[in-house]
């Protein structure tokens, strides 16, 4: 347990000695961090006794809510029965065989493996390393350059904020590595002009196939992309976008990877945002939802193509000590039951999802600056916008974070600012009232 202090206490101790992610600590430590003691259902509280609804899940990754007394209990098991031991040498444990074996039932038909991670920055080193090392067992070392986007987002290791197409994280670490090129992201409502969303879906996935012709196949080893882009603020594809990127991966010989750290696991209303969309990559990085955030875990799940290559070529010399934490694997499978079997991906799709969609959309249809109310399931943003007649946006869109921090600390709700745009994704546990709850917050 915690020791019981103020909050002045707790916030002093914290500008003392903790260095926050992705934060400027001068103005964090003027304002004081909200402290988060506890959290149930779609509601976390602070130290103040203040209850606030998380429309964010976390970090996009609570799932199934706060407060699930299975997954205590399957950590609190696991942890007396075996709290570790690796599965790098010749070694294996229940909970690691049962989480994949559930993990091959739940996603689409060619995933069979996965190499198990900590997280989905690693998960997407690691995509990185495998993509390249399929191509260099194939006598093809030489196709080892990765496609992205800009405005992507796929973690904050070496190699994940390469593959990441945020030019505010490049700027720091001298990134991206070598062997990463980025394309232009699929954003009609600010790149697609005068052309329909389908008409520009096709256009912007041909970038993918122009960049490819330019360095030349023989060199390219994959493309990566997000369903639909999250931290880049729910950036969601016109519906021509992914058949395209996928008729141009395969007539390439390029492998198709799904980041699905956000879309899996039930944020779009299906089980996978590449099972939205319709198209079926072969390697999918996971994490986040994967255990509701309940313990750090993440994976790749390694399509039958790739799996056949990689465990027919030796060692594959890459793993993380914590790769496949039985306490991890063990609360990660607890999460995924429940999941499935309150059956909360399908009421997301049926029910909740277009009902949250709904009601997003009618809130804001008269704002005279928020414009483009988008959103597929538990995911959705809205862009802050100076004339909603030309798509035109404000130079500096600083006001959006203030608006957010307002909702935040005046009105208990979570919400993020993202550039342009707000954005929301709320526990896919929410229910209709307290959707209505948190919309009412939204625009008091
Ligand atoms: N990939 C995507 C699509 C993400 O949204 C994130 C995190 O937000 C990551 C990868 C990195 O995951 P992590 O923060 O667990 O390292």
């Amino acid at each position: 347990m915690n020791t019981p202090r103020t909050t002045q206490a707790w916030q002093a101790l914290d500008a003392a000695h903790h260095l926050h992610p992705f934060s400027d600590a001068h103005s964090l430590n003027q304002l004081g961090s909200r402290v988060v003691v506890r959290g149930e259902g779609v509601r976390i509280w602070d130290s103040e006794g203040q209850c606030i609804i998380d429309g964010m899940a976390g970090l996009w990754c609570v799932n199934l809510g706060y407060g699930r007394k299975e997954l205590a209990e399957a950590a609190y098991q696991q942890m007396l029965e075996l709290p570790f031991y690796n599965t790098f040498f010749k070694t294996t444990h229940p909970p690691v065989i049962e989480l994949s074996a559930l993990l091959a039932e739940l996603t689409p038909p060619q995933f069979n493996h996965v190499f198990l991670t900590n997280s989905g920055s690693e998960s997407n080193d690691t995509v990185i390393r495998m993509a390249r090392h399929f191509w260099a067992a194939q006598g093809q070392p030489q196709k080892k350059t990765l496609i992205s986007r800009i405005n992507a987002y796929h973690g904050s290791t070496i190699g994940g904020a390469s593959l990441g197409g945020m030019s505010y994280m490049h700027a720091q670490g001298d990134l991206p590595i070598p062997g990463i090129v980025h394309i232009e992201q699929p954003y009609w409502y600010v790149n697609g002009g005068e052309l329909s969303p389908e008409e520009y879906g096709l256009k912007a996935a041909r970038a993918l196939e122009a960049k490819i012709l330019e360095l030349g196949a023989e060199n390219v080893a994959a493309f990566i992309g997000e369903p639909i882009q999250g931290a880049g603020g729910v950036i969601i594809p016109p519906s021509t976008y992914w058949p395209e990127i996928q008729r141009i991966c395969r007539e390439h010989d390029i492998l198709l990877i799904s980041d699905e750290v956000i879309c899996g696991f039930g944020r779009t209303g299906r089980w996978f945002g590449c099972e939205y969309f319709g198209f079926a990559p072969d390697l999918m990085p996971i994490a986040k939802g994967l255990s509701s955030g309940y313990q750090p875990i993440g994976g790749v799940m390694v399509g039958d193509r790739v799996a056949q290559v990689l465990m027919n070529s030796g060692d594959f010399n890459h793993g993380m000590t914590y790769s496949g934490h039985p306490v991890a694997a063990a609360v990660a499978a607890a999460n995924l039951k429940i999941l499935r079997d309150e059956g909360i991906v399908d009421r997301v799709r049926d029910d909740t999802g277009p009902y949250l969609q709904k009601k997003w959309q009618d809130a804001f249809a008269d704002h005279p600056h928020l414009d483009d109310v988008r959103g597929v399931g538990f995911l959705a943003a809205f862009t802050w916008v100076k004339d909603k007649s030309r798509r035109e946006l404000f130079a500096n869109p600083g006001e959006i974070g203030t608006i957010c921090r307002d909702i935040f600390f005046k009105n208990n709700l979570i919400m993020r600012a993202v550039g342009d745009s707000m954005v929301s994704a709320p526990p896919l546990v929410m229910t209709r009232t307290e959707i209505d709850e948190m919309i009412a917050l939204a625009v008091r």
